[in-house]
């Protein structure tokens, strides 16, 4: 029988820092990623447990300026339940409300999904597509990181051993528009064969879409931006000819791997089929 790890409960941000600079303790959130790990069956366990849960200094969702703010504890539930959300990052919430089932939205926390930095992490494509910042803080003060570059390798972060993840920073861009897509085996509690999030500025009926960012998860070793394709529908409307030109792009420039879930071949083609029909849709052809 696998024995459970010691848990150890700050009950302040400075206590949290100091216990991780003690080292070696696992910080634990929601636990729906960590406690899985507890068996020992898909790695080392941890040997003590930092729990996070009772640290108000990563909760709330808030207007900062020209900025969304999100606690990096901040549930799926809370998410889908925030006017700020709903009228601020809509792709957001959309991502939120296909993540497992009510239990692990109640549960799991943006900044465990951020942390655990799977390849198919359902949040991670609309961080990129959306410019969002990841703040870090330590003994040693804190700091901010892009969300391009937060998941250098597979599972990795820029996080130090001695790190916990705060807060995530959404910037506000006037006119962006977003869009989420995830494919999976079914509704609900389905691991993403593939998840997209698009963002654009519409100038409007006759404008052409600028700053595209288009962000996927589950076709490489981390989530990745898809920039030959965000140049080809730069300065475009949403035509039939603009689609056309994006998904073939995109199914050149993805490189995704054979797996349990799914070959490369249908990750390629499901990509340029989405990315095809949010097009479509956005163009209303
Ligand atoms: C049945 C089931 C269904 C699921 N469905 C989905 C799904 O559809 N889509 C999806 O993307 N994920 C899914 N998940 C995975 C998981 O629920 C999410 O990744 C969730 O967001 C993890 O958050 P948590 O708070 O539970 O993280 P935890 O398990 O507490 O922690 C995860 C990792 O992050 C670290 N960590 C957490 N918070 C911090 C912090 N603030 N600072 C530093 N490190 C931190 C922990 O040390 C650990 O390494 C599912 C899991 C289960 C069990």
């Amino acid at each position: 029988m696998p024995v459970e790890p010691p848990v150890v409960s700050p009950t302040s941000l400075a206590e949290a820092y100091a216990l991780l600079a003690e080292g070696p303790i696992t910080p634990i959130a929601g636990g729906t990623d960590l406690m899985v790990a507890l068996t020992g069956e898909l790695g080392e366990p941890p040997e003590r447990m930092l729990d996070l849960w009772h640290l108000d200094e990563l909760r709330g969702i808030s207007l900062d300026g020209d900025a969304v703010v999100l606690g990096a504890l901040t549930t799926y539930t809370l998410i889908r339940r925030s006017g700020l959300c709903r009228e601020h990052l809509p792709a957001l919430v959309e991502a939120a409300a296909t993540i497992g089932a009510a239990q692990i939205q109640n549960r799991g926390t943006i900044g465990g999904n951020v942390v655990t930095a799977s390849p198919a992490g359902d949040t991670l494509p609309v961080l990129l597509a959306l410019d969002a910042s990841l703040v870090c803080g330590s003994r040693r003060g804190e700091r901010e990181v892009p969300a391009t570059a937060f998941w250098p390798a597979y599972r990795q972060t820029a996080l130090a051993p001695d790190e916990l993840l705060l807060r995530i920073r959404f910037p506000l861009a006037a006119g962006r528009v977003t869009r989420f897509r995830k494919v999976g085996t079914r509704r609900a509690q389905s691991i993403s064969k593939v998840v997209m999030a698009l963002s654009y500025r519409d100038a409007g009926n006759a404008g052409p879409w600028t700053d595209v960012r288009l962000a996927l998860g589950s076709v490489a070793p981390t989530p990745i931006r898809a920039s030959a394709t965000e140049a080809a529908l730069e300065g475009k409307r949403p035509t039939p000819e603009t689609a056309d030109r994006a998904a073939e792009t995109l199914a050149e420039e993805l490189q995704p791997i054979d797996d349990v879930r799914s070959t490369a071949e249908y990750r390629r083609l499901v990509a340029a089929r989405v990315l095809h029909r949010l097009i479509r849709e956005a163009g209303g052809w």
